[in-house]
């Protein structure tokens, strides 16, 4: 399938300069979600993944349906202040600010191989944030999976060291 033709661009959006890749028409064919996440799934099988975790928000939209497949439970990274229970922190650098990170200190149990899902892969920051998380509770990254990868931004750059799925690029 061509996954691209679901992927609307929006020029200049949020902002002067910036092609935002908006995946809701993904999303609302039934079709090709289904398949966008098939693939997730065979992936994660693949890689033998004990959980799936991904970033708010969109990085639900992904794992959540690859977690209910595998029954492998998921686990969300959430901005500083929305989990509840005691956890753990990552501050990292946005084009402007700084952005906070949190997971629940008892999410990951040390050794699980961890599949981290994200729609969309640009500067890398959000992911290395949720890389660092997991790492620091022990668990192993066995892959990161994502709809679509921005390689002019060279976020790859930031997972040399990892092994990585997309499914579009730009
Ligand atoms: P980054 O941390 O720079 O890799 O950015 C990752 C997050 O920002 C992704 O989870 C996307 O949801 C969002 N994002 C960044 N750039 C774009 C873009 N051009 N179009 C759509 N979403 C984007």
């Amino acid at each position: 399938m061509d996954f691209k033709q679901h992927i609307k661009i929006v020029q200049n959006w949020p902002k002067e300069g910036i092609q935002f890749k908006d995946i809701t028409p993904l999303m609302n064919n039934g079709q090709a979600y289904k398949q966008a996440i098939d693939e997730i799934i065979d992936y994660a099988k693949q890689k033998e993944v004990d959980i799936i975790v991904g970033p708010e928000a969109r990085g639900f939209i992904i794992g959540c349906p690859v977690a209910y497949a595998l029954e492998t439970g998921f686990v969300p990274v959430r901005k500083e202040g929305k989990l509840p229970r005691e956890v753990i922190k990552v501050d990292y650098g946005l084009e402007y600010g700084e952005n906070v990170l949190t997971i629940h200190k008892d999410a990951v149990k040390p050794g699980q191989r961890v599949l981290i899902t994200d729609d969309l892969l640009a500067t890398g920051g959000t992911i290395e944030a949720t890389i660092n998380l997991v790492e620091q509770l022990g668990g192993v990254v066995a892959g990161c999976a994502f709809l679509i990868e921005l390689s002019y931004l060279n976020g790859m750059e930031k997972l040399k060291n990892y092994d990585v799925l997309t499914l579009m690029r730009y």
